[in-house]
């Protein structure tokens, strides 16, 4: 069993040294129940640059997938603070980095 079983989502890059169980349940309230903004957050596929998504019609939406900063924060109780996320101008679905294209500092040699 050598075999290495890839977790649904990356791991937060540095967790907080201390959650508060008050912080915690006041982001599970929030959580649950119908939010009319439900935000929809996407793995981008190695190189991809430009939204994937289809509306209703099935037409590709096509928007520029843009470096997101300043994201609020019921975004960043999904994602952690500092993250590396993308939005896509027209449908503003986020898009996570790729995990396997997260930059490593080895170099291609020959
Ligand atoms: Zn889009």
């Amino acid at each position: 069993m050598a075999e290495e079983t890839t977790p649904p989502g990356p791991p937060p890059p540095a967790a907080p040294p201390q959650a508060p169980a008050a912080v915690a349940a006041a982001a599970a309230a929030a959580a649950e129940g119908p939010g009319p903004q439900e935000v929809k957050i996407k793995v981008r596929k190695p190189k991809q640059r430009s939204c994937d998504e289809k509306d209703a019609k099935g037409k590709l939406c096509a928007g520029h997938l843009k470096r997101w900063y300043d994201y609020p924060d019921e975004v960043e109780n999904k994602i952690g603070k500092d993250a590396e996320i993308y939005r896509c101008e027209f449908c503003k679905t986020l898009y996570k980095p790729d995990p396997k294209q997260m930059p490593h500092s080895y170099t291609l040699r020959y």
